[in-house]
């Protein structure tokens, strides 16, 4: 069906065909006689932190603290959350589980605040002049006051108008359709609020870059919101930069107000399966947040409450109210004269899209569009389900042009793949097909626990996949770690292995030396000569004498001695007065006054012999103590002894001056060091009479 706009303010839009559709009676006239109404303040608010398609938000207050109106009191948790805002002032008292409004009845976590009845608002940002600000800076505002969509969806607002750069907007529709029967809350909203819903639609427009067309579309039931909005269009200025708002005047047709279908009447655009609006070029916003979205820029005010149909035989006031959020369900009913026992039961939503309400005590939500209270005539007990004829109604009036009656097969036997086959998630639950079923199955409830089944399974298999990755993340991390170490303990190894190798071959050049030396004295020398003297050779690199170490060593022994010759001259004493000295005591005096004689004027030679010829350090050790080995290997037993009580002497004189030393500082070695002295000089005795005996024998 072609029509074109009624309004004179549009220029013949062009309405394209939908498949599918029915025409249920309207029942729209009974809320929209009273004008918008509110409601007292109620004495406690019931705000559940889960109001979106997102996670819950996440509270940032306590029980106890005070807030006021427009206060945030919950943080978004993620993209797809939104942030919620205290709807009065009083203070928190509770925060705690409880039932939602929700098809499922599942219950979730809500703050509780009584409120003062002072309904004071925290102070708000205002922005004069939208235009001059950065279009993320808008969107900011609009995500900071917790926007989202009060069509029914709860998709926040900001994520919709952040489009990808690859998609081009060209035109942003305003969905005023409004095509369920009962509801009449945005109807209502045009009515009272127009000028918001105009400069809106040219708030988003600036956003999204100003689309070619900006079009708000009515069903042509709603004669005095599209009057309201034509006075406001010609009452509010045009930014330079927009088109004109064209306001298309549709045809009424359930469900011509779903986003898909509106997109395809206005721009004859079909979104194909698994796509967003915006892949075609188009950008559907409900009224409501349209007007949540102008307000959170202009006036910075947090959606603290919305326009809500509140109908149904069993009330005695049927009209739209804007109700606080939070506000509980049997609170506002009170507040319309319920009869309990005329309602036939309590719906949230349309007569079909709504679901059933169990606990009368949950709350007005973002998106509680409709407090449906039927009476028992007007919404009688649904009859029990016969079983399909297959009559084919169904899928005529699905728009989504599904084939019902085969998903209805496939969610009886929970055959996800067939289901997923058959698009199951393109099925916007409008209820058409259960509306015109006559075996009256209540298609719609079967999809949505189908389609509620894949979803927890999808999930399910995310977080199993999550699991997974994590698992093999840190296998795959635990294994490098592992060739890490791996690689550490071969590079340590191999470093020892090369520091062994090393070592070994410094050994091995030692020894070559040693038998170097060896070898160049083996044609002259005995082995045990040969040995002596790579001994030598191997003390000799050991310990390399400076030229003042070498001197001071020949004074010491020169030292030594001359005071071994003044002992041996010193006088001798009997160690018994009864036994005086005897001839042959005398007789070794005398031997070994001789012998100590000569050994002082050996070391004097030595020592002038050192200082005479060896003024510079010893250039060559090595061959110095192979000289001295070799001189050493061909000394006489007398000469070898005479130098060992040299060497004696020395070390004697070394001790005694350590033990000197120690007794003057009362050192608890002073004992133990006499010992060695008193040791060494009977050592030095015994020597020295060997020498004597040796010196005193013929050949001597
Ligand atoms: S509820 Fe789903 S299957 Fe039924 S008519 Fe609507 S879109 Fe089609
Ligand atoms: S309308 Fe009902 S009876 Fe007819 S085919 Fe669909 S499910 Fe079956």
């Amino acid at each position: 069906m072609n029509t074109s706009a009624l309004n004179p303010t549009t220029t013949f839009i062009k309405v394209w065909e939908i498949p599918g559709g029915i025409h249920p009676p309207e029942n729209k006239t009974q809320s929209t006689q009273l004008p918008l109404g509110s409601l007292p303040i109620p004495p406690q608010l019931i705000i559940p932190l889960n109001q979106h398609i997102g996670a819950p938000a996440k509270p940032v207050v306590r029980v106890g603290d005070k807030v006021l109106a427009g206060q945030l009191i919950a943080q978004a948790d993620g993209i797809f959350s939104a942030n919620i805002h205290a709807s009065s002032s009083g203070v928190i008292i509770k925060i705690d589980n409880f039932i939602l409004p929700h098809p499922s009845g599942m219950s979730g976590e809500c703050i509780w605040i009584d409120t003062d009845g002072k309904h004071e608002f925290i102070p708000a940002e205002i922005c004069e002049d939208y235009l001059s600000e950065d279009r993320l800076i808008l969107i900011e505002k609009i995500r900071a006051a917790g926007v989202a969509g009060l069509g029914g969806a709860g998709f926040p607002t900001s994520v919709k108008l952040t489009t990808k750069s690859i998609q081009k907007i060209d035109t942003l529709i305003i969905n005023g359709a409004e095509c369920e029967p009962y509801i009449t809350a945005d109807d209502m909203l045009m009515q009272s609020r127009a000028d918001d819903v105009i400069a809106g639609a040219y708030l988003l427009s600036h956003i999204l870059h100003h689309p070619q067309r900006i079009i708000i579309g009515v069903e042509d039931n709603k004669p005095k919101a599209v009057a309201a909005l034509e006075a406001a269009l010609k009452k509010i200025a045009k930014p330079e930069q927009d088109n004109l708002i064209e306001i298309a005047v549709i045809p009424t047709k359930y469900p011509s107000g779903g986003a898909k279908q509106l997109i395809q009447m206005l721009t004859g655009r079909e979104i194909p399966h698994g796509h967003h609006s915006a892949d075609v070029g188009a950008i559907c916003v409900n009224v409501g947040t349209t007007v949540a979205a102008w307000r959170a820029v202009r006036f910075g005010e947090a959606l603290i409450s919305r326009v809500t149909t509140v109908v149904g035989e069993s009330l005695s006031v049927q009209r739209n109210i804007d109700v606080l959020i939070g506000t509980p369900i049997d609170y506002v009913l009170q507040q319309h004269g319920f009869d309990e026992s005329k309602a036939s039961r309590v719906i949230i939503g349309g007569s079909l899209m709504g679901f059933t309400l169990h606990d009368l005590r949950a709350p007005v939500i973002k998106t509680t569009n409709c407090i449906l209270a039927p009476s028992k005539k007007e919404a009688p007990i649904p009859p029990p389900a016969q079983a399909c004829i297959r009559c084919g109604l169904c899928s005529e009036a699905c728009p989504a042009s599904l084939l019902p009656q085969q998903l209805f097969w496939y969610a009886q036997a929970q055959d996800v793949e067939r289901l997923q086959a058959h698009n199951i998630f393109d099925c916007i639950e409008c209820g058409a097909c259960s509306y015109v079923c006559p075996s009256k199955i209540p298609l719609v409830q079967y999809y949505r626990a189908a389609k509620g089944t894949i979803r927890q399974q999808t999930a399910d298999k995310e977080k199993a996949d999550r699991s997974r990755q994590r698992f093999e993340f840190r296998q795959s991390r635990i294994d490098k770690e592992e060739a890490e170490k791996e690689a550490k303990r071969v590079a340590r190894k191999k470093a020892a292995d090369e520091a062994k190798q090393k070592l070994a071959e410094q050994k091995s050049a030692a020894a070559k030396e040693e038998n170097k030396v060896t070898e160049d004295l083996s044609p002259v020398l005995a082995v045990p000569q040969v040995e002596a003297v790579v001994s030598a050779v191997a003390k000799a690199n050991a310990s390399q004498l400076s030229y003042e170490d070498q001197k001071a060593r020949l004074e010491r022994i020169l030292g030594a001695a001359k005071n071994s010759l003044e002992s041996a001259r010193a006088p001798l004493v009997p160690k018994n007065p009864e036994f005086p000295i005897t001839e042959e005591q005398l007789v070794r005096q005398q031997s070994r006054i001789k012998q100590t004689e000569l050994n002082v004027v050996e070391a004097e030679k030595k020592l002038a012999d050192f200082l005479g010829t060896a003024s510079q350090p010893v250039e060559d050790p090595v061959a110095t103590a192979i000289a001295r080995a070799q001189a050493k290997l061909s000394q006489s037993s007398e000469e070898k002894l005479r130098a060992n009580i040299e060497a004696m002497q020395a070390r004697l004189l070394k001790a005694q001056q350590k033990t000197e030393q120690a007794k003057a500082e009362n050192s608890p070695s002073a004992k133990a060091l006499q010992m060695g002295v008193e040791k060494m000089q009977e050592k030095i005795a015994e020597a020295q009479a060997e020498l004597n005996s040796i010196s005193s024998e013929p050949n001597s």
